[in-house]
């Protein structure tokens, strides 16, 4: 933990009110500012306690308080740092153990991802009864069997889509792990949209993982692993811009520059799909779209990339859609990667407190731009009795619009 990081920090304050953990429970040492403090305390030689591993192992890791720093302390390298710390100095509990081994054995590896795909389809219906009584036994396996989502048709997508009209140029896309596996209608859509908008697409079919999940969790190592990996894939295939369709993904891969060096990152320049379609501008024509929309502002593209204008002006320069806010936008809806099978009663109470909000303004779609986010506050929802509220990701709107389609998820 690098101790300039950490003496950055002035103590003000501001950060507290936007934490969600602090909002949550009050508490000074579940806030950023009282984070800071133990990883100043460690550093200066308080060895690390389980109690000092639990406070940190209970952030959500949303940047939030990187939004709402007026010193601009990197809260987001020193987390990381810390995770890192905590991974090498603390032992875990046996079951924490294992639920990691497995969490960590699965989510980095789009082909196992997959090959669950089969089994959660067939157990649907008993998953969601069984999620109940899976709680006494271990909160983050009730987690798992409610998180799961319904399993659509797997989507091929061909290596190479081409731009409708005049190409204005050619992008890589990543599929992404959860992504790939469990919403790959959103990656269709994504490439159906760049082509209407004029790109050639560039889909290589052996993707990995883009180390999202490693560096989030304290296992930089495996991170790099997986960054050098996917950086190759994208050389080899030809492309200098990747446009990527997930939150964590992009503002993993937005950071190679600080985790392979900046000399080995700078042929490939990553872009959030939003980002990007609002950079091109416009040349599809966009058919109406008579429907309410909720946006759902993602951590990982609000507060890690700074991206919260974009996508609003896309969805709201669709005719006919209606643009409305949640309250409390700025607070994670407790999903944070595996924070919501890892740290179950707290994502749960946040995902609770998200789909009020959600509902709140009366919505006929939740847009959000996050496949955890996705599944996380639709299992909220589900959970409020509710009603399922549907949940589309920007480029499924957009896809729709641009296709004259009444609606496309
Ligand atoms: S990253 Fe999020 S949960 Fe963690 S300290 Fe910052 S605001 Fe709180
Ligand atoms: S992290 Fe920033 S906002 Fe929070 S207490 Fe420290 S200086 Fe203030």
């Amino acid at each position: 933990m690098d101790p300039e990081l950490i003496g950055d920090c002035v103590h003000c304050g501001f950060c507290l009110p936007t934490c969600p953990t602090y909002v949550l429970w009050g508490e000074e040492m579940d806030s950023p500012r009282g984070r800071i403090h133990l990883m100043g305390q460690h550093v200066g030689g308080t060895p690390l306690t389980p109690e000092m591993a639990g406070h940190f192992d209970a952030c959500l890791g949303c940047m939030a308080c990187v939004t709402a720093c007026p010193s601009g302390v990197r809260y987001d390298r020193l987390i990381e740092q810390t995770r890192a710390e905590v991974e090498r100095a603390h032992r875990r509990p046996l079951q924490e153990r294992a639920l990691r081994a497995l969490v960590f054995r699965l989510f980095p590896y789009p082909r196992r991802l997959r090959a669950m795909r089969l089994p959660l389809r067939l157990t649907e219906g008993a998953r969601r009864r069984l999620a109940p009584r899976l709680e006494r036994i271990s909160p983050s396996l009730a987690a798992m069997a409610e998180l799961a989502p319904p399993v659509p048709a797997r989507v091929r997508l061909p290596r190479r889509v081409r731009a409708v009209g005049r190409r204005r140029a050619t992008v890589g896309m990543l599929t992404g792990c959860v992504q790939g596996a469990f919403f790959p209608q959103v990656n269709a859509a994504t490439a159906r949209v760049l082509a209407m908008e004029g790109c050639e697409v560039v889909i290589p079919p052996a993707q990995g993982c883009c180390g999202a999940l490693s560096l989030h969790s304290g296992l930089p190592e495996q991170a790099v692993r997986l960054a050098e990996r996917t950086l190759a894939t994208f050389e080899r295939a030809g492309v200098d811009t990747v446009v990527v369709n997930a939150a964590g993904c992009g503002s993993t891969m937005k950071e190679y520059g600080d985790l392979l060096g900046e000399d080995r990152a700078q042929n490939i320049r990553v872009v959030d799909l939003s980002e990007y379609l609002a950079e091109i501008g416009p040349v599809a024509t966009r058919h109406p779209l008579p429907v309410t929309v909720a946006y759902h502002d993602a951590c990982h593209l609000a507060h890690a990339q700074g991206i919260r204008a974009q996508p609003r002006a896309l969805l709201s320069a669709v005719p006919g859609l209606r643009l409305v806010e949640i309250a409390e936008s700025s607070i994670c809806c407790g999903s944070a990667g595996t924070y919501n099978l890892l740290q179950p009663e707290a994502a749960r109470d946040l995902g609770d407190r998200k789909a009020e909000r959600v509902l709140a303004t009366g919505a006929d779609l939740l847009v959000s731009a996050n496949p955890g986010c996705t599944l996380q506050i639709g299992s909220a929802v589900r959970r409020r009795g509710a009603g399922p509220i549907p949940v589309a990701h920007v480029a499924q709107v957009l896809d729709a619009s641009l296709r004259g389609l009444d609606r496309a998820w």
